[in-house]
């Protein structure tokens, strides 16, 4: 089965909204970050409908800090995806929140050259029409 690439009217990409990830982009389009957590393990990401250490299903949504802090991060001057071409140089980082879960998300507000692991970071969202998208950038600015 092939999966389709949902696109916003100005062509960049957009993540696929589901029924498990539809909480996840409902809640960045109200500008907040929500992810889920288990009463037993804490709070996991990406969205999914079991704990993945538990496999319990009575998890919940909530909103989170949107703090964190620079994990990883590599910078895309190319754009392989000809949509992501307008934003190259793009920075792709892994950002650990204060509530523990890592995610793969955008640095922005910054060149690539101020980027630094261990950076703080709060979270700040894009307005692509179709859906929201969920970039960080450093703290404070
Ligand atoms: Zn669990």
């Amino acid at each position: 089965m092939r999966i389709e690439q949902p696109y916003a009217e100005n062509g960049r990409p957009v993540p696929r909204r589901t029924p498990t990830s539809a909480p996840w982009l409902d809640a960045a389009r109200e500008g907040r970050l929500r992810i889920q957590r288990c009463p037993r393990d804490g709070f996991f990401y990406y969205p999914r409908n079991r704990c993945p250490v538990c496999l319990g299903a009575d998890w919940a949504w909530e909103d989170v800090s949107g703090r964190g802090t620079l994990y990883s991060w590599t910078v895309d001057r190319v754009g392989h995806d000809p949509a992501q071409r307008s934003q190259v140089p793009l920075v792709v980082a892994i950002v650990e929140l204060e509530e523990g879960p890592r995610l793969t998300s955008r640095i922005v507000g910054c060149a690539p050259e101020d980027v630094s692991i261990g950076m703080p970071l709060e979270v700040c969202f894009e307005d692509l029409g179709r859906e929201t998208l969920v970039h960080f950038k450093p703290r404070g600015r």
